[in-house]
Formats: structure tokens, sequence, C-alpha cells
């Protein structure tokens, strides 16, 4: 048995599904469990919709989704598997966003859940049509038992044994099951987290014990750069579970961080496929993977702030440090160390993010400066520790861009810089060429 993940690209018109649709027709001796993201585009309509909704202004944007699923069911020449429903449904939990004048979380993720319900059935149903046996399930309907996080649930370990007890009846037929949702014990509708149908789809595959996790995306797996910075980004044949979740870390937006763990749990292989390129080998998470003999990947993140902040009074580094992290995660934001002395600590946060209250937070603790508009670069590869000969390279290769924090890693998997935003893509690709040749 294997878990095929669709995400919303490959899945973003009539013309694409039926791709999809052939991609795991092809794939049906090895008994298929499909996980399917919203239509693309469709999670950022619906957030949209449900913040216009407070004030009483959706309807243009509800129109846009309801037309999109229309035009795909329509294009697909099948009757309504169920979305005029559904989108009955969300318009009147949009009335009541709109009554209320308010948006929580929780009635945000009941919002967003529907472009999962909707592309679920419409999948399932163009199986239908083309003569495989399928049928939508809602993941929650199935077991995908999470906490209260609205908007980053996670899910309870329970979950494991109810999707693996709900599974055992589906005999004989494909299921097409939404991504990204889950519902808690109190019947509340919850989300993973943005690209969070990765994560259902590796949960599902630990749950019943699949031979492969495939996520299909649409690029050729994991690549030594983005191919949009680097036009000769080569894609990488293996990368090992935790060099895998450094690069989701890190902001390479191929896997969502969180898949690679339960897959770890039942050590079964994740592999990352191209829909638009079927062929290629893509690229195959394992345990133990060959050795290196270089880094496996740069990655960019880009929309950093840094935050220095210089100890006054507080000479203990280690109560410094301790009292830092607790106002940085007393307000949720997660923590990213770049470099640390005795009486300085400098990190980045993402740059999306308003920052006014903790700057505000630490400065009664010490004095701070923010500076905007910075990436963070990093080399990734198992074994990083900087050598001499790579801090040669890099040092090198960058000569006339200026590096702003020393190279330091958190981890033996990554060694990461900033530098200011406009100069970071100049900066990736002569990385790449330092280090791949290329
Ligand atoms: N549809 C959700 C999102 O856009 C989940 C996913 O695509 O994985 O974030
Ligand atoms: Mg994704």
């Amino acid at each position: 048995m294997i878990v095929m993940k669709f995400g919303g690209s490959s899945i973003a018109n009539a013309e694409r599904i039926q791709n999809v649709v052939n991609i795991i027709r092809l794939n049906m001796g090895r008994e298929p469990v499909v996980v399917v993201s919203a239509l693309g585009g469709i999670t950022d309509s619906l957030i949209k919709s449900a913040e216009l909704a407070v004030e009483g202004k959706e309807d243009e944007e509800i129109c846009r989704i309801e037309k999109k699923h229309l035009a795909v069911i329509s294009s697909l020449g099948m009757p309504d598997p169920g979305v005029k429903e559904d989108i009955r449904e969300l318009r009147t939990l949009m009335k009541d966003i709109a009554v209320i004048g308010k948006l929580t979380q929780k009635t945000l993720d009941r919002a967003v859940s529907f472009g999962e319900r909707m592309s679920s059935k419409i999948i399932a149903a163009y199986m239908q049509k083309i003569g495989i046996t399928a049928k939508a399930y809602n993941a929650y309907d199935i077991g995908m038992l999470t906490d209260s996080c609205f908007g980053g649930a996670d899910i309870l370990p329970r979950a494991y044994g109810l999707i693996a007890k709900a599974m055992e009846n589906i005999i004989g037929t494909v299921p097409v099951i939404t991504g990204y949702i889950g519902m808690d014990k109190n019947g509340d509708i919850t989300t993973l987290g943005r690209g969070g149908s990765d994560y259902t789809a590796s949960i599902i595959g630990a749950a019943l014990d699949a031979e492969e996790i495939q996520i299909w995306t649409d690029v050729d797996g994991i690549m030594t750069a983005d191919p949009k910075i680097v036009k000769s980004a080569k894609n990488i044949m293996e990368v090992s579970y935790d060099e895998a979740t450094e690069l989701a870390l890190l902001g390479a937006k191929v896997l969502h961080p969180k898949t690679i763990l339960p897959a770890i749990n039942k050590n079964i292989p994740v592999r990352i496929l191209n829909t638009f390129n079927p062929g290629h080998r893509g690229t195959v998470v394992l345990k133990d993977i060959k050795k290196r003999k270089r880094i496996a990947s740069i990655t960019c993140k880009k929309r950093m702030t840094v935050i220095n902040i210089y100890g006054t009074k507080m000479s203990l580094a280690r109560e410094f440090i301790d009292t830092v992290f607790s106002v940085i995660d007393g307000l949720g934001f997660s923590v990213d160390i770049i470099s640390a002395s005795d009486s300085s600590v400098s990190i980045t946060i993402d740059g999306d993010r308003d920052t006014n209250e903790l700057v505000q937070k630490l400065r009664e603790k010490a004095s701070v400066a923010v500076i905007e508009n910075r990436a963070k670069i990093s080399l990734v590869g198992k074994n990083m520790a900087f050598t001499p000969e790579q801090l040669g390279k890099l040092s090198s290769s960058l000569s006339d861009i200026r590096i702003e924090m020393a190279p330091s890693g958190t981890s033996d998997i990554s060694q990461s810089f900033v530098v200011e935003e406009k100069v970071a893509d100049e900066a990736v690709i002569k990385l790449h060429k330092k280090f791949f040749g290329r």
C-alpha cells in the first residue's frame, strides 16, 4: 500500500486533475490511498473571504470560489458531487462571521476546511467517472483526532490507532482523503497549519504501515537550490530524514517540516515527485543515505528580521539567554538563534510578523537593535561542521557580498548566515557555483 498526496498546484484545474488521476491509475497495483490539498489558490481565497466577512464583504470572493469549483466540475463533464451544498454551508458560516463581526482562529479553521472537503469530492467523483472505484473521506471521519491548537493543530497519539481501525474496512476502493484538516475531541474542525497536507499524508502512511509515502508536487523533488534563483540547480536523488526536516525548516518549500516525523517512527521512505514530470525519479527521503562528499543543498529564507539583543546588566550568559528566550517564547515567536556570545544574542524572526511588542518587551531587559529586510542563507548537508576549506570556499565565493553574521549552525546538518535581502539571490548563485560547480 502506498500513500499518494497531491498538492494544490497539481490539481488547480480540470486538466491537471485528469493528469493526477492518470498518475493514480498507473499506480493501482500498489493499492494507493490518496490525500489531496484544496484546489490551487483556494485556501488563500477562503482565508480572504473569511476576513472580508467580518465586514460583510465576502460575497465576491465566495462567488469566485464557487465559480472555480463549478467550472472544474463542468470541464470534467460530471454532475456536482456535493460542492453546491458545501458552498451553501460556507455562505451560512460567512454570514455568521458577519453578524458576530469577529473572526476567531477556530472559525477560520472551519472556513478553510471547505477547500479540501470540496477537492476530495471532485477527485473521487472523477475517478469514479473513469472507472476507478473511489470514495471521498473527510480525514476527521476516519480518525484524524487533533489537539485544539486551531491554525496549527497536532494529532493526538491515539489517532494512529483510530485511523488504522477506520481504514480496515475500506477494501477495493481508493480512498481520497482531505489533507490539512482534523478535528479535536470537542468535534471542532482544526487545521494542521499551512501546507499541512504533507503531514496528513505521512500520518496516514505511518498509521497504515505504507511501503512508501509519495508527496506529489510541482518540482522534481528536492533541489540543490531554489530553481527560481539558480537556473542550473539539480535534483538531489536522496536525502536523509534529518536533512529533509532541516531543509523544510530552513525554507525549502517542498515539504511541510512535520512530514518526516511519522515516517521516521516507522522507517517509511518519503518520495517527492513531480506531477508535471511524472517520469522523473524525484527525491527519496530515507533513514540512511550513501555518504555525501559535499553539501546537499543551499536554502534561502527571505523577509527576515534580525534582532540583536545586548545584555546590559546581566553578565551570566546562560541566565541572559534564558530570559531572552522566555520573552520570545511567551509571544509565540519561533526561536531561531543565529549567534550568541557572553553578552549578546542575535536572532532571526519571520519579517511578516509584527515585532513591535517583542522589541518593546526585550527593551525592558536589554538594549535592542532591529535590522529589517534580511535573508538567511543556509548550507545544508549531513556532517556540515565547517572545515577551514569550506569556510575558505564560502568567503572566496562571496568576496563582494557582506556577510552580516558569521556562519553558525544549530546542528551538524546546517550552517546559516545573514545577508541583506537584495543581494541574497546573487549570493545563492555564487555559492551554488562554488559548491556545485554550476
Ligand atoms: N490547502 C492547504 C494550504 O494551502 C494545505 C496544503 O496545501 O497542504 O496551506
Ligand atoms: Mg505543499
